[in-house]
């Protein structure tokens, strides 16, 4: 998606993020703070990455297969595949890596290169409008290399041609000139491993799917991998943490490392002044409780989208841009990061006629479920 003068807030973070990281400042470069004071931007359970989360994730981010927790079953595979590559000496295949935001795409893409031991490169689908920067980054590539791009389902269709033969036969054809006197001119490229991430995996061409070897489906991890996630972060940024008080972060972070880590560090402010430094148990629901988290996770913004089907649509079912109108949200942003995990947990349903909030979601907000009128009545 292009971001235009009247896109979202969410989407202007996006692109500002996409920019500096195309300007080559780095995906370690903090946005700035409170941009355009979207609720997705200063959502504190979001799970796309917000103001200073870079900074710190690359801190947190495990190096190796054997850190990172959980995604057992992509694990496995991953760990097959890359000793498979390492004692042929070949490049790994293409691998690609779909999920919701914030469950670890971009840490394993990294720990693929680190397992082979070769350079790591990152851009993304929208950082990508020049088919030159697209020949300047593959033709730069060292052999075996890892390649990785983010939010793929973004690519240009015209880029997207162009990475065909590039993945398929390792070289790219380059048209040099204009007009009648326009010439291909084809260049070889080192063979090198493309990881590609995205979250929605149902927009990519069925071409483009299949120049990939290897899937991997990341899950939205269970409460006591989220509680590992916590414990190994809080060593990692040396703040004393009992496991109570893990779990109950844990518990609360959506399914996602991302919102763990983040709320950690949120977590230990509050107990830096309030309780001498130390999160155990009553602490951290002190200070989620300030923060508005609640016992699921949600905050504001889910309670709101809830509350909405359940009280301007009858419970659904509601059609996505009408409830995106309706909730002044992207229709992106809702689809991509807020839906995910509240249909995970059983929230919320997705029927082809619209979203439909369950019996669970009534029971949450305290609210009576209507009967449904029967054929008696
Ligand atoms: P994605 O690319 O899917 O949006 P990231 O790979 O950027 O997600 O992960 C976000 C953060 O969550 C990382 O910085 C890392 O600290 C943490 N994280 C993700 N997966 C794991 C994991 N399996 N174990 C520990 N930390 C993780």
């Amino acid at each position: 998606m292009i971001a235009s003068a009247t896109a979202s807030p969410y989407a202007r973070v996006r692109m500002d993020f996409e920019q500096k990281r195309k300007m080559g400042i780095g995906a370690a470069a903090p946005r700035s703070a409170g941009e355009g004071g979207s609720s997705e931007s200063e959502r504190l359970v979001s799970a796309g990455r917000v103001d200073d989360d870079d900074a710190v994730e690359l801190k947190l981010r495990p190096k190796r297969l054997a850190e990172f927790i959980g995604q057992t079953k992509a694990k496995e595979q991953l760990a097959i595949a890359l000793e498979a590559a390492k004692s042929r000496g070949e490049a790994l295949d293409h691998v690609l890596l779909f999920g919701p935001p914030g469950l670890g795409k971009t840490t394993l893409a990294t720990i693929i290169a680190n397992e082979l031991g070769v350079g790591f490169q990152q851009t993304s689908g929208p950082a990508l409008q020049v088919q030159g920067d697209m020949a300047a980054i593959l033709t730069n590539l060292k052999a075996r290399q890892v390649l990785f791009l983010d939010e793929i389902h973004r690519l240009q269709p015209v880029m997207e041609e162009k990475l065909y033969t590039a993945l398929e036969d390792y070289q790219l054809d380059i048209m040099i000139g204009t007009g009648p006197s326009a010439r291909t001119h084809v260049m070889r490229i080192d063979p090198f491993t493309f990881v590609a991430a995205t979250t929605r995996p149902g927009l990519l061409s069925s071409p483009l799917r299949s120049r990939f070897g290897i899937l991997l489906r990341l899950e939205f991890y269970t409460d006591d991998e989220l509680r590992w996630v916590v414990e190994r972060s809080a060593e990692v940024l040396g703040v004393p943490i009992d496991r109570d008080g893990a779990a109950e972060i844990a518990v609360r972070s959506r399914g996602t490392p991302r919102i763990a880590n983040r709320l950690l560090r949120r977590v230990r402010d509050y107990a830096e002044v309030r309780a001498e430094g130390k999160i155990d148990r009553p602490t951290a629901m002190a200070a989620l409780e300030m923060l508005e988290v609640d016992a699921h996770g949600f905050d504001e913004l889910d309670r709101r989208l809830l509350r909405t089907i359940i009280e301007k649509y009858d419970g659904g079912p509601v059609g996505l841009n009408t409830l995106a109108a309706a909730l002044a949200e992207e229709q992106d942003a809702l689809e991509e990061v807020y839906e995910p995990f509240l249909i995970q947990i059983g929230f919320l349903d997705r029927t082809p006629r619209g979203r439909v909030a369950t019996r669970l979601a009534y029971e949450h907000l305290g609210i009576e479920m209507p009967r449904k009128p029967t054929l008696f009545g």
